[in-house]
């Protein structure tokens, strides 16, 4: 009895600090065979938000990555998440979603250990709670592929995102107004796709309000989402672009179409990242040589129809 006594404390006293530690940990080195669903649901966040806070271009983790994990608050007597969302400046809605396993927000406990919320300066990935995908389309509007594109994704009834270059509107106005009537969301991706973080303050601002005029000139719409030229743009610009009223949108699944690779390939890469909340890069614009991703998109739809992905665009993919 003495003996099962001294074990059962042993152990105790093993596996909690074990226990606490996982609970408390902000960094997570991947192990063999974690997903992204296993370590969330391991430390009570969501899939987006590690994509997001470790600005991940890909869902798939690689054993001994190392993870950042979202900063987590001991709860204290009498607080209910109202009065930490107050304490930490964060609003009530974002607490509750950056705390998915927390099923009734009055069932929090003193001592309970819950998740702050990023700050999400940029977006990776969407929503994960659904089966839903935003397919984004880059660099356009050009007549050689957009054309194409929209037919198939009229066709298959897709809305899809279209992050357009201001000077190639002005140049294919009728491009960007078919693809706003297709009800498709439109987003900002500079006037001329400069390299952003060689640009003065004053000329990346310029470049930026430039595209946006010249879209609203079009369709009559401002655009909210922005996409930086080589997923590149200095930390600081980030907050300027968030006053303006942009989100940033990455990706999580490239293609890689520009690089002449076959729609084969290019449909394998996105079926390999297949998961609720990815945000797919693809273009329509091409300057020369193979570019098949017009022969890819039909089978993409198909193939991820198939295992059950609605469409979305990306501004309903984030809410
Ligand atoms: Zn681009």
């Amino acid at each position: 009895m003495l003996k099962k006594a001294m074990i059962l404390t042993a152990v105790i006293l093993v596996c909690l600090p074990l226990f606490d530690k996982t609970m408390v940990a902000e960094e997570y080195i991947v192990e063999q065979g974690d997903t992204l669903l296993k370590i969330s649901d391991q430390f009570g966040t969501s899939p987006e938000t590690i994509v997001n806070l470790n600005r991940l271009y890909s869902t798939r983790l690689e054993p001994g990555q190392y993870l950042e994990l979202p900063d987590t608050y001991k709860v204290n007597d009498g607080e209910t998440l109202y009065k930490i969302s107050m304490k930490l400046g964060v609003s009530l809605s974002d607490l509750v979603l950056a705390n998915p396993a927390i099923s009734n927000p009055h069932w929090i406990y003193p001592g309970q250990v819950i998740n702050v919320p990023i700050n999400n300066e940029m977006h990776f990935m969407g929503d994960t709670s659904e089966k839903r995908i935003a397919l984004t389309f880059d660099d356009g509007p050009e007549v050689t592929y957009t054309t194409q594109i929209l037919e198939i994704l009229r066709e298959k009834d897709v809305k899809a995102t279209f992050f357009v270059v201001g000077e190639r509107v002005r140049k294919y106005p009728e491009q960007l107004r078919q693809m706003y009537q297709d009800g498709h969301a439109i987003g900002n991706h500079t006037w001329d796709h400069p390299h952003l973080p060689e640009l003065k303050d004053q000329e990346f601002i310029e470049n930026i309000q430039s595209a946006a005029e010249e879209i609203e000139r079009v369709i009559g719409v401002k655009p909210t989402l922005f996409r930086p030229p080589y997923g590149e743009i200095k930390e600081r610009r980030l907050e300027w672009l968030e006053k303006q009223g942009y989100q940033t949108i990455m990706w999580t699944a490239d293609t890689k179409d520009w690089s002449e690779i076959s729609a084969e390939e290019i449909v394998s890469k996105v079926m390999k990242e297949a998961n609720p909340g990815v945000i797919v890069l693809q273009h329509n614009y091409h300057a020369s040589g193979p570019f098949e991703t017009v022969q890819a998109l039909p089978r993409i739809i198909d193939e991820l129809r198939t295992q059950g992905y609605e469409f979305v665009t990306v501004s309903e993919l984030l809410n």
